[in-house]
């Protein structure tokens, strides 16, 4: 049985500040168990009691994980004046201190994992982890056999800044255009660009596809997001 006080478990789950919680409760809109609840203070059972905030029912959890499609022009960053990605999230997710598990440059497109699980988002970023994220990468012309190979072998940025071993799959690789998917075990700044760059070419479109062995719902429109399955969270590293 796990016991923890009723406003810091709405609080958890986004209901709002402290006072505004104490308001929501003293004011006779929370019930427990089919019993009106007017003490901010007392006592729930998060795995037994059934918890309900105007009608709506609660269901607790520790932490929230949220599969954000993010469109070009939102930024990752949540101190930027910029529109974030949590900006674009609606209601209670707003007020329950999600992060994102690994940033999005504003340009580029996919998944973007938001959490209030710092060892989860830790375990994602570390390379030491090896986490794979798969993305798909335009280039503005064809990628030489030099620059595939000098990627796929761990290349080194211009500031000298050495990249793991990683993998590409090719799909088209013409004059003017060339599409493949890449795969990354880390996530330094600006990193796909910056390896593309290296062989002398420019990435025009970049995606992220996958984080680890979740992948972006393809039912998800850009800037639609919605919480993991159970089968996704199994699978968080
Ligand atoms: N690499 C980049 O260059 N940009 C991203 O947004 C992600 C990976």
């Amino acid at each position: 049985m796990a016991v923890m006080r009723l406003d810091k478990l709405l609080s958890n789950m986004g209901y709002g500040s402290r006072r505004e919680i104490k308001s929501l409760v003293k004011s006779g809109h929370v019930e427990i168990d089919g019993k009106t609840i007017e003490d901010p203070s007392s006592k729930v059972d998060t795995d037994e009691s059934k918890v309900f905030v105007r009608g709506e029912h609660v269901e607790y959890r520790k932490y929230t994980y949220i599969m954000l499609n993010k469109p070009a022009g939102i930024v990752s960053s949540t101190d930027s004046r910029d529109t974030n990605v949590i900006d674009i999230l609606d209601g209670k997710l707003k007020n329950i201190s999600l992060f994102p598990a690994g940033r999005l440059d504003k340009d580029t497109e996919g998944f973007v994992l938001l959490t209030n699980d710092g060892k989860m988002a830790h375990n994602i970023l570390s390379p030491k982890k090896h986490v794979e994220k798969e993305y798909y990468v335009e280039l503005d012309g064809e990628l030489s056999e030099n620059g595939r190979i000098s990627i796929e072998n761990g290349i080194t940025l211009e500031d000298g800044s050495q990249c793991l071993d990683c993998r590409i799959e090719m799909i088209s690789n013409e004059m003017k255009l060339c599409k493949l998917k890449i795969f990354i075990r880390e996530g330094k700044y600006h990193q796909i660009k910056r390896m593309f760059e290296m062989t002398g070419r420019k990435v025009t479109y970049l995606k992220r596809l996958s984080i680890g062995d979740i992948r972006l719902d393809s039912n998800l429109e850009k800037g639609e997001y919605r919480e993991l399955s159970s089968d996704e969270l199994d699978k968080l590293p």
